[in-house]
């Protein structure tokens, strides 16, 4: 059973095979006797999963399940869920159990789905590795102490492992996109305002976006029919008609025009992973498409620009974390700045404090236009190239991630090497475009990610490309061998 993709658990459901209690407990039977191995859930909930398949099979009994009714999902540990703690990775919300749900977490309770638990992340989503929890590094499925990527590495490490037929994640410069390629998963990041960021705690609010980490395009389409709309509680969202994403995944794929940015495929790339990608990108051609050597020039600027939004805008989201209103609260303060201080001291981590201090020196009065005003310069001309490189291609495709996962530990002591791990996706968070990151094969039994890029709001046509190659090729069927 655990085996199957949401599709074939949705028929199943369907044809009365199983019912959504029988699988949500095989589920919950999985985590019980294999997450010991990957920690990759932070907090499992089986009475209210159990609770929501009962209730799922009722409404089937009533004739109205929709596609997702009774299937089992994770969710990531960012998302507010109401009553069930919400820590996003950290000690400073290690206490905090929200009173409401995220608008994503709401929209999946709609579709009859069941939430099996939270999954493990990088401490408020900053890291690449999963390393920066509270809760503890994450293993890679495939390798043992191998990273599974971050910061969504508990749900790409669920859904690698079977724990869970797939889960959401969140991207702010790779965190699905490089995670799934780590774990031989599917990683949607959706184009920036297409899902509501409403109850997902904040990162980096201008490049913050969520979306679904499945084992194939088709789920990846199925999650995001869920996860898109406007939603007047994200100012951010974007009123653009939500289209039934799986109505594409058919069209051929001839003539489409691909772009490959020269600089994707230069120094810093490992020879064999790039191998994979170039063997990939030969499947398209056979299956008619045209291929096209296109320049992003700006693409070493994607890092340096990155590095400065996101710590500002973090450093500014993180502010109302103070002891005061909710979460770590220090022991006996002796005044309102001891408070302040202790409170922040003890609950956040050695990384999330870097990019706090970081942001709040790049906006600091006298630093401002040096860094965060250059920035989104910078942020233009970024953006400006990938237009560009679109008015000649449909899609632009290359690495996910530079290598396959690293080793725990092996970059802790190394934040520059960790951050370049996101180099081919930080660009798109920048320039607000949708990413997808597709298993494309293997390098010493660690997999590799295709990295897919589109216009905006071309998610229909990313999925599309997505399942084609998933018709042509089984690499997003391998499972990691401790867990088939
Ligand atoms: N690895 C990047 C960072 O640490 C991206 C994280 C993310 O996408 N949330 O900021």
């Amino acid at each position: 059973m655990h085996n199957k993709t949401i599709a074939e658990l949705s028929a199943g459901l369907k044809a009365g095979e199983f019912s959504s209690v029988e699988l949500t407990q095989s589920y919950l039977d999985r985590i019980n006797s294999l997450d010991e191995q990957l920690n990759s859930f932070i907090t499992v909930t089986p009475e209210l999963a159990l609770e929501q398949a009962k209730q799922a099979d009722e409404q089937r009994a009533a004739g109205n399940a929709g596609i997702l009714n009774g299937i089992p999902l994770a969710q990531k540990d960012i998302f507010c869920t109401k009553g069930v703690k919400t820590s996003c990775g950290s000690k400073m919300l290690d206490p905090f159990i929200s009173p409401y749900n995220a608008t994503t977490i709401n929209k999946f309770n709609d579709s009859g789905s069941v939430m099996l638990g939270k999954t493990n992340m990088d401490e408020f989503a900053m890291g690449s590795s999963n390393e920066t929890s509270w809760y503890g590094a994450v293993q890679n499925p495939w390798r043992k102490n191998a990273v599974p990527g971050g910061s969504s590495g508990g749900s790409a490490a669920a859904v690698a492992a079977r724990l869970a037929p797939a889960a959401t994640g969140t991207d702010t410069g790779g965190s699905i996109r490089q995670p799934a390629s780590f774990c031989g998963i599917t990683g949607l990041k959706p184009t920036y305002g297409r899902v509501s960021r409403y109850g997902m705690i904040a990162f980096a609010s201008s490049l913050d976006q969520a979306g679904p980490m499945t084992r194939t395009a088709e789920d990846a389409a199925l999650m995001l029919n869920v996860m898109a709309g406007f939603d007047p509680r994200d100012s951010t969202s974007v009123e653009e008609t939500v289209p039934d994403y799986t109505a594409n995944l058919n069209d051929s794929m001839a003539g489409l025009k691909i772009g490959l940015p020269k600089e994707y495929f230069s120094e810093g790339l490992d020879d064999a992973v790039a191998k994979v990608i170039e063997s990939a990108v030969k499947e398209y051609e056979k299956m008619g498409a045209v291929i096209k050597e296109i320049s992003l020039p700006t693409s070493n600027l994607a890092v340096p620009t990155y590095y400065i939004i996101a710590p500002s805008e973090c450093s500014s989201n993180l502010s109302r974390m103070d002891g005061v209103r909710f979460g770590h609260r220090c022991e006996d303060p002796k005044d309102l700045n001891d408070l302040y201080i202790r409170s922040r001291g003890e609950g956040f981590g050695t990384e999330v404090k870097r990019r706090i201090l970081v942001g709040t020196y790049a906006l600091s009065e006298g630093f401002y236009d040096a860094y965060y005003v250059k920035a989104q310069k910078t942020r233009r001309l970024i953006t400006n190239d990938f237009n560009q490189a679109f008015a000649d291609v449909d899609v632009i495709m290359g690495p996910a991630a530079p290598s396959t996962a690293f080793n725990i530990g092996e970059l802790t002591d190394d934040p520059i090497t960790m951050y370049l791990s996101d180099i081919y996706t930080i660009a798109v968070n920048l320039a607000g475009l949708p990413g997808m990151s597709i298993p494309a094969g293997f390098v010493n039994d660690m997999p590799v990610g295709l990295q897919l890029i589109g216009k905006h709001f071309a998610e229909s046509k990313l999925l599309n490309v997505a399942h084609q190659f998933q018709q042509a090729t089984d690499w997003h069927t391998k499972a990691p061998a401790a867990f088939k």
